[in-house]
């Protein structure tokens, strides 16, 4: 079994914002040789995200919007873990909404994606360098 590794480095100089990676995904897969097996992505940040969805930006918005309204930004003085000195508490509920990691099939050198879908990483604390982990491992 061969197995392959990649990290991305992140630097969004907002606050939250989805970036499609798909394009870097497969180039690590095209680098990994791999063909058949599976691909791991996950965020290595408590306060970001990787996730699968349409790569469409009314959606985008409605994500922003929905994850506002369940975690508002403000006020911070009304979350307990801003009492850290922190103001991302919002940041951490909002990535375990839109989770840590996607798990893709390889199939003959391809990800094998069901219609529409790409991946997505979400910055929900954005404004400082964080990291993407890509483990591939299989044939
Ligand atoms: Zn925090």
């Amino acid at each position: 079994m061969k197995s392959y590794k990649e990290v991305l480095w992140m630097e969004i100089p907002v606050r939250r914002a989805f970036i499609n990676i798909t394009a870097q995904v497969e180039e690590s897969l095209e680098d990994s040789g791999i063909q058949e097996g599976l691909c791991l992505v996950n965020a290595m940040h408590i306060t970001a995200s990787v996730f699968i969805n349409d790569d469409e930006s009314g959606l985008h918005k409605d994500y922003d919007k929905w994850l506002e309204h369940l975690a508002p930004h403000e006020p911070v003085g009304s979350y307990l873990h801003n009492r850290t000195g922190e103001d991302n508490a919002d940041a951490h509920l909002k990535r375990q909404v839109m989770g840590r990691e996607v798990v893709v099939a390889v199939t003959e050198g391809r990800l094998d994606f069901g219609p529409w879908e790409q991946i997505f990483y979400g910055e929900f604390d954005g404004r400082r360098k964080k990291r993407v982990l890509i483990k591939i491992i299989g044939e």
